[in-house]
């Protein structure tokens, strides 16, 4: 089974207007940070660089891992936390 196959199984409720992550300065991401390391290292694929250098981040996939937190320890621009109970992620297993 393919890792989008595998990824299609979750379900998400999601917190409409409460996002659990958010980019807390999107001019630091789009001016100074080089690498974008976001936009490849999220394995739900929530970060997106566009051709401007911009970066958006949509959370509705999101598997709550911790991973864009840890890898935006040079500029800490990821202002992060769990979603409120009852909403996020609902693993699926089997
Ligand atoms: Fe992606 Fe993990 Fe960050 Fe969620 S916590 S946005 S899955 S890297």
């Amino acid at each position: 089974i393919k890792i989008e196959e595998k990824l299609f199984q979750n379900r998400y409720r999601v917190d409409e207007g409460r996002p659990h992550i958010q980019i807390s300065d999107p001019q630091v991401c789009a001016d100074d940070c080089k690498t974008q390391s976001c936009t490849f290292v999220c394995p739900a694929g929530c970060y997106v660089a566009d051709e401007k250098h911009e970066v958006t981040l949509t959370t509705d996939g999101c598997l709550e891992c911790g991973t864009c937190r840890v890898i935006c320890s040079e500029h800490h621009n990821v202002d992060w936390s769990y979603p409120r109970g009852g909403h996020g992620i609902l693993f699926k297993f089997g």
